[in-house]
């Protein structure tokens, strides 16, 4: 069978992710990772997820937990869902709100409902990874999104039109990044909503980490902004994709995506015919488990993490060699490092994991035009103080070493 021979056009741009292929090396238990970019497991609320387990089991709720239901997702947790997002300045109801299989899923159908072949989605340089992947299937073009820049919407324009596509939507993390732990401050928001309105698209905020601020005062979120300028949600140009997944636990793949009705209506019947719904019985889990302890959770797992990151800054501070700077992110999970000009971070990787058994993700892969080599992403959510120390003092050896 010639298979690529009978493959559809955009499967050309399906490629492993050089993270999840790294992550399958690293189970050697001598060597210290940074690399993978996941909550650590020892912090999942497992007792309140085994008892909203065996209460969604229960003689009189199995039968609901178990049998199909509706597209847009369990309403009591659409509705806690909305409630959560009206503390964060975003005024919605349970109507605004689709569950999805993870925030991923969102990209993916969010990238389908947008983007036709040639189109043009605006991306920072970098961007999280996942979400090039879920937008490449649509074969959009990639312009680099500068909030705050000195590009106006008429140069993004022009470069859309070149590729034979118009700019449909900028897509960007504003609170802790990954890969960078970056933080859009207020005004690069109020810009960013500017530069949308002149062009006319659709905002994408993935706010994956958005609960986990360590310090720092918090910035509303683009959708809150969006609403105070507009009027309402309605006639909002933004779509939020939140996730449980850094909150509660990953695994029961529950996510949403908030928005203006017309929008979430279409999401919908994309989610049906995709595949139907979201797994009934994890999102009465969910919703059992963010009722009972949601805020105590994210205030315990903020503590752990605020250390690990601090532990990291104070590791980098003393054991980086001249030359290598590093951003001090207020929240989420990664710090991104900049190499002296002229190192890569790939040969960096397998030097770093043969001589000296430390891992990380080089940051080439985040670039949507496979630029800035010399960068690397670094994960504190998993590691406690000490072995991140060592760590660090492990990959300053190597960058000196190198460097030299
Ligand atoms: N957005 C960002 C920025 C992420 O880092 C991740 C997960 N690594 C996701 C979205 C997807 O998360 P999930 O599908 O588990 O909600």
């Amino acid at each position: 069978m010639q298979w690529q021979d009978v493959l559809a056009d955009r499967t050309a741009r399906l490629k492993a992710s050089e993270i999840r292929e790294l992550l399958k090396l690293l189970d050697r238990p001598d060597i210290i990772s940074f690399a993978g970019g996941i909550p650590d497991a020892r912090l999942f609320p497992d007792e309140a997820f085994r008892t909203a387990a065996a209460e969604a089991l229960s003689a009189g709720s199995a039968a609901a937990a178990l049998q199909y239901s509706i597209s847009e997702g369990y309403r009591p947790l659409r509705d806690w869902i909305a409630a959560e997002m009206g503390r964060n300045g975003i005024d919605c109801d349970a109507d605004n709100i689709l569950i999805t299989s993870g925030s991923q899923q969102a990209l993916d159908y969010l990238g389908k409902l947008f983007l036709s072949p040639g189109d043009t989605a605006l991306v920072g340089w970098p961007t999280y990874l996942g979400a090039l992947g879920a937008f490449n299937a649509y074969e959009p073009v990639y312009d680099q999104l500068v909030v705050n820049g000195n590009q106006g919407a008429a140069d993004y324009r022009a470069r859309a039109e070149g590729h034979g596509g118009r700019v449909k939507f900028a897509y960007l993390s504003a609170d802790f990044a990954n890969p960078t732990g970056e933080t859009v401050d207020l005004q690069g928001r109020e810009a960013l909503l500017d530069l949308a309105r002149d062009l006319d698209i659709a905002i994408i905020e993935d706010a994956a980490y958005q609960a986990l601020r360590y310090d720092g005062a918090e910035v509303p979120p683009i959708l809150a902004l969006d609403i105070a300028r507009s009027g309402g949600i309605e006639h909002t140009r933004t779509l939020y994709c939140g996730s449980f997944s850094k909150t509660l636990a990953p695994g029961l793949r529950v996510g949403w995506v908030c928005g203006a009705r017309e929008v979430i209506g279409r999401l919908v019947l994309m989610k049906q015919a995709a595949d139907l719904h979201s797994a009934t019985f994890n999102q009465i889990v969910t919703d059992r488990v963010a009722r009972a302890c949601f805020d105590a959770h994210v205030a315990t797992i903020r503590a752990a993490y605020k250390a690990r990151r601090d532990a990291m800054l104070a590791a980098l501070a003393r054991h980086m060699p001249g030359g290598v700077t590093w951003t001090r992110p207020e929240g989420g999970m990664f710090i991104w490092v900049t190499l002296p000009r002229g190192m890569d971070g790939a040969t960096l990787l397998a030097r770093a994991i043969e001589a000296e058994r430390v891992a990380f993700v080089p940051g080439r892969a985040f670039y949507a035009d496979g630029s800035n080599g010399n960068t690397l992403r670094l994960s504190f959510s998993c590691a406690d103080a000490a072995t991140i120390d060592e760590g660090i003092a492990r990959l300053g050896r190597l960058i000196a070493h190198e460097a030299a």
